[in-house]
């Protein structure tokens, strides 16, 4: 079929298999062109690894520093007749690309939220992997059945303790909205806390150092959001910022089981803000992406995904640097995002973005592109006129 991208709100309902290789490639390239990332980690397993910082995360260790792969993602397959979720075709397109390269990759498509999964990943480490030295936990999902009580926890996307009005765009049609949202209950902060707070990342370390799954000086980050004061209330001081707060709870806990066991570290590492499956769907972050993506390309300071998880482990982690916290023992790859004269510019732009104003005043069309991008659509070099088969499997 020809497949065409079929854009509904925040999500494209369907994706190219080729594309998503292609897009899987050119960040293959983007590190292999960098050159390898010395004293990198050897066995890797990356939770959330099919789409945004963690696929960049899987290809940067194995195409970086010729780590071997465990990459945990729960995707939609593809069918004969219906096209699979992007992250299906992008574990495809790494495996192909890792294997070729004489590296070792597997993945297991499943709710890395069960016991099950966790259980299943012990045994494919064991058996075919042995010990991992770095844990990506790069997990970014709505939901979560607990895998204890069996209650489904559902995250909103919410204010804490007041209404919260701004601007945002639908970024499908180009309209620029005034949008208001109730400030969440708190059993909605709690559940939000349950699903993107730090408790799955504990119980993933949790049953890998019972398993005796841990190398020695093993490490393991996870991935954060601070931002600009403009989306604070929806962000940073609302429901998914409270569960970042859990999330850092946990960092200093794992560290802490990490080290009593003579292990390495775990830290959380704050990353820029990017066009992602996840991002797409936060209330005016969308918006601000627009313009920030605009001042960052003008100042050639913007990075997406790979770039930022390259820098992470040239100049943070490995390859002869050291790790550099703030004041809250966080990594900060938003250091040029958060710049004063980034930020000033936000600021002063903010109030006269409208509907009419968004073409010329933000990057909405490279936000647009990139979003069609992660669903495999305006890669160059591939033929989107040719028939293509969307049922691909490993
Ligand atoms: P994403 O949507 O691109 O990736 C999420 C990954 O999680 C996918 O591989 C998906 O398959 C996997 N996943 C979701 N639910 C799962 C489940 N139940 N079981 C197994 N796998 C599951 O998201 P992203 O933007 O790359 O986000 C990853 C992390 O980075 C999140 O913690 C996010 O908060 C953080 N982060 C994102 C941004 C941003 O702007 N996008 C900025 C800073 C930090």
């Amino acid at each position: 079929m020809i497949l065409r991208p079929k854009v509904r709100g925040f999500v494209c309902v369907t994706a190219h298999p080729v594309g998503c290789a292609a897009h899987v490639q050119e960040q293959i390239d983007y590190i292999r062109r960098l050159g390898p990332i010395k004293n990198g980690p050897k066995r890797v397993l990356v939770i959330g690894a099919s789409t945004g910082y963690g696929l960049a995360s899987r290809i940067t260790a194995a195409f970086g520093s010729g780590a071997a792969t465990f990459g945990v993602f729960y995707d939609r397959p593809s069918e004969e007749d219906r096209p699979a979720t992007p992250g299906w075709y992008n574990t495809i397109g790494f495996e192909r690309a890792a294997k070729n390269a004489g590296l070792h990759a597997r993945s297991l498509n499943g709710d890395a939220f069960s016991d099950a999964i966790k259980q299943q990943t012990m045994e494919l480490i064991q058996n075919e992997m042995g010990p991992v030295d770095l844990v990506v936990y790069s997990l970014a999902s709505p939901r979560r059945v607990h895998p204890k009580t069996g209650v489904v926890h559902k995250s909103v996307l919410k204010p804490i303790g007041q209404l919260y009005t701004n601007k945002t765009v639908d970024t499908d049609l180009g309209i620029v909205s005034n949008i208001t949202i109730e400030p969440a209950t708190n059993e909605e902060i709690a559940d939000t806390v349950a699903v993107m707070g730090g408790e799955d990342w504990e119980m993933w370390m949790q049953a890998l150092q019972t398993a005796g799954l841990l190398a020695p000086g093993a490490t393991s980050v996870a991935y954060s959001y601070i931002g600009p004061e403009v989306t604070w209330p929806i962000y940073r001081n609302g429901t998914i910022g409270a569960a970042k707060n859990d999330l850092e709870r946990a960092a200093r806990r794992i560290d802490a089981l990490l080290k009593a066991h003579g292990y390495g570290r775990a830290f959380v590492s704050i990353n820029k803000a990017l066009v992602t499956q996840a991002s797409s769907a936060i209330p005016v972050v969308p918006l601000y992406i627009s313009l920030l993506y605009k001042i960052m390309k003008a100042q050639g300071t913007h990075e997406g995904c790979i770039e930022q998880i390259q820098r992470l482990f040239a100049t943070q982690m490995y390859h002869g640097s050291a790790l550099d916290f703030d004041e809250g023992g966080r990594v900060r790859l938003d250091d040029r995002e958060m710049q004063p004269v980034v930020q000033r510019q936000i600021v002063d732009l903010w109030p006269q973005i409208t509907t009419e104003t968004l073409g010329e005043l933000t990057d909405i069309q490279g936000y647009r592109a990139e979003f069609l991008k992660l669903f495999g659509f305006g890669l160059a070099g591939v033929d989107y006129e040719a028939q293509t088969d969307p049922h691909v499997t490993f």
